[in-house]
């Protein structure tokens, strides 16, 4: 949410386009819950504008934005750079957003256009040798935790999703915070006080599933998973299920297109 300078699309026509998305209801409902008992009467109330004073007090983030004429690898330059999930295409005369390029579009082109090419050797190698993803600090919620503590975590952690864990650190289910978006449609952030296991049970919209893989599988085996399944991460997990990992789809564009051109992790 925010108003527009565009990094590669140089200068953009006003009224300059914005965005709103899944982080900043996440970020308004942190702002504003209190508890069960007390109505939100703010969040149905306010206008975006509202919103956009009083969460972001300071100056309005810049919208990053890029130029139909860009490169694809600008485009995972700048998704990677700015950690940010979705990037407008603009045209830099009309001001008209043009398309939302996201990690999944990418990479799902870049698979189906891979196959013409000749498949780097090093897909052959294992997770664990080639070191592609998150293993330490990995950011998880407890099943018996409540939604508002998950919420707490998306908005100091900035991740994007959350393996739901037991006690034995098991994955039971993923939470990403494209699952808010269930608690508008049904009205039900008033009460955020309720365990992760009835969130997940209360979730009706897509769910992304929990999809797994294992640090002795190929990296060419964790690609074709996560294509297939249209999900944006793996949880990475041991035999016992433990989890030990993150494998998102910005760990393979940064080490599918930036590393071999010479840019270094942009995710740490
Ligand atoms: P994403 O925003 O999901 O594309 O991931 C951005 C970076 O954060 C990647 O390096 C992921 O491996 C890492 N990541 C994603 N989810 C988590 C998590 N729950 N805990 C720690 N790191 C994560």
């Amino acid at each position: 949410m925010g108003q527009q300078v565009a990094e590669v699309c140089g200068n953009v026509p006003s009224p300059l386009p914005g965005m709103l998305t899944i982080t900043d209801f996440i970020n308004i409902l942190h702002c504003y819950y209190k508890s069960p008992l007390v109505q939100m009467y703010e969040l149905e109330s306010h206008k975006i504008e509202t919103w956009r004073d009083v969460y972001l007090k300071s100056s309005p983030p810049l919208l990053i934005s890029i130029s139909p004429d860009a490169s694809l690898f600008d485009a995972i330059y700048s998704l990677l750079k700015h950690k940010i999930h979705r990037l407008p295409v603009i045209d830099p005369q009309s001001g008209n957003v043009l398309h939302i390029l996201t990690h999944k579009r990418i990479l799902k082109f870049l698979h189906i256009f891979g196959k013409k090419v000749p498949k780097p050797v090093f897909v052959q190698r294992q997770i664990q040798e080639l070191g592609i993803g998150t293993f330490r600090n990995i950011a998880t919620v407890h099943q018996t935790a409540t939604l508002y503590d998950a919420l707490s975590i998306f908005v100091d952690r900035r991740v994007s999703a959350l393996p739901v864990v037991d006690e034995g650190g098991k994955v039971v289910a993923l939470y990403s915070k494209f699952d808010v978006i269930n608690l508008a449609a049904q009205k039900t952030y008033n009460n955020l006080h309720v365990t992760m296991l009835e969130a997940l049970c209360r979730r009706t919209c897509f769910v992304e599933g929990v999809i797994k893989c294992y640090p002795d599988e190929t990296l060419e085996t964790v690609i074709d998973r996560l294509v297939t399944a249209e999900v944006h991460r793996l949880v990475l997990v041991d035999r016992g299920d433990v989890v030990r990992g993150i494998i998102s789809l910005s760990d393979l564009l940064q080490a599918m297109v930036l590393t071999p051109a010479g840019i270094e992790a942009l995710l740490s």
